[in-house]
């Protein structure tokens, strides 16, 4: 039996695994310590399950776990980087480089910089959503302190050439931090490997509980400075003080570990799945992908259906499948999404978008009625409705 509506929204957030509720449950009623008592075993204990979850984040995208500083999720992570280095690194310079299609996590903590005497250059993107490496290192400056571009785009799952910024960014003596919240568990992130020197990430996106997420800050080559945004008792070295909340950092510390573990064979599967969709709406006339093809998640797809505006698609989909026109933090407003906008799309196509998300426990069955809804309710939507010229 299908669950209704079907989710396929999974980029606006997941269910968590019942193997991270699991892991999370003792650390609510039996091991409630405070992380930070020295003098008891209640202490103790939250202490060693934070300790594992650092450890189990870390092995995720390849740090230390003394790099990872566990924060609200990743909003609270794009702020503390933006803002901390802003005001660690004032001497050196007050100008920020990001991009137009960044989560507004990241444009409007920009914005918030620009009021406060910061100066921010948005590059554009082409109509992949590709951000150029030429316009980027054209737009560095003597004062650049910091290059802020996200892994992989959560309305069109397009995936930055990060390895190449971390490159043009390290050349010039230039931090290069990245939302990686919709990339991280999906695909492979190694900050290492990717020269990332500080990382956002998520655990809602990834199975696991809301409100927590983590910051990972480079510790050496180079060591990178933050000033805190939220100051207390000192926790998180310093850089995000509170009470540490056990049970959700224990949740996602698993949730991190299972995505290390089934990334690959579930990466594949869900691809598999999304491929048959795609196949099968990109069948309907008048459908088009956005975004790139080659450089893209394997699970998200942002799909135009010309003619059918996607207000009313949803509405008349509602009961059966539940998907998004793009982010769910924008989705209250009826303005076209800034990132197909930033594509080039125009307003009737960027009106007429869909965004299909597919995670760990959609099924073929699921994905098969997906397609059965879709394609009579696009048909039937432009057949009631007088057609955009
Ligand atoms: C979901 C998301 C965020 C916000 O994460 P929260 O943990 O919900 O604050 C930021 N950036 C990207 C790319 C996202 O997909």
């Amino acid at each position: 039996m299908l669950t209704l509506p079907v989710y396929l929204d999974n980029n606006a957030t997941t269910a968590v695994d019942p193997r991270v509720l699991e892991a999370m449950l003792p650390y609510f009623t039996r091991h409630y310590g405070n992380a930070a008592s020295r003098t008891h075993a209640y202490g103790w204990q939250a202490e060693e399950a934070v300790d594992i979850a650092r450890e189990q984040v870390a092995a995720l995208i390849g740090a230390e776990p003394k790099e990872i500083v566990f924060t609200s999720g990743a909003t609270e992570s794009d702020n503390l980087a933006i803002k901390g280095v802003f005001e660690a690194y004032s001497s050196k310079g007050n100008h920020i480089i990001t991009v137009t299609t960044e989560h507004k996590a990241v444009l409007d903590t920009c914005k918030h910089i620009e009021k406060i005497g910061g100066e921010v250059t948005y590059l554009p993107v082409n109509n992949e959503g590709l951000v150029d490496l030429g316009e980027l290192e054209a737009a560095i400056r003597s004062t650049t302190i910091l290059i802020a571009v996200m892994y992989a785009n959560n309305e069109i799952g397009v995936i930055q050439p990060v390895m190449q910024i971390a490159e043009i960014a390290k050349r010039h003596d230039i931090l290069f931090f990245s939302d990686a919240a919709q990339a991280v568990g999906k695909i492979p992130v190694n900050v290492l490997d990717d020269g990332i020197d500080i990382l956002s990430l998520s655990a809602h996106k990834i199975y696991g509980p809301k409100g927590i997420g983590a910051l990972y800050v480079r510790r050496k080559n180079p060591r990178v400075k933050l000033i805190a945004q939220m100051d207390g008792g000192g926790h998180e070295r310093g850089m995000r003080s509170g009470t540490l909340n056990v049970p959700a950092i224990a949740g996602l510390g698993k949730a991190c570990e299972l995505c290390s573990i089934e990334m690959n064979t579930d990466g594949e599967r869900i691809a598999n799945l999304g491929n048959k969709l795609e196949k099968a709406l990109l069948n309907i006339e008048g459908a088009r992908i956005n975004g790139s093809i080659q450089h893209r998640l394997p699970n998200t797809f942002n799909i135009s259906f010309k003619g059918a505006e996607s207000e009313r698609l949803m509405l008349s989909l509602s009961r059966n499948v539940a998907v998004s026109s793009g982010s769910a933090c924008t989705s209250a407003s009826i303005e076209p999404s800034y990132v197909l906008k930033a594509l080039g799309l125009p307003d009737d196509l960027a009106y007429s978008s869909i965004r299909f998300g597919l995670g760990r426990f959609t099924t073929e069955e699921e994905i098969d009625y997906a397609i059965g809804q879709l394609t009579p309710a696009i048909e039937n939507l432009r057949s009631t409705l007088p057609q955009h010229v």
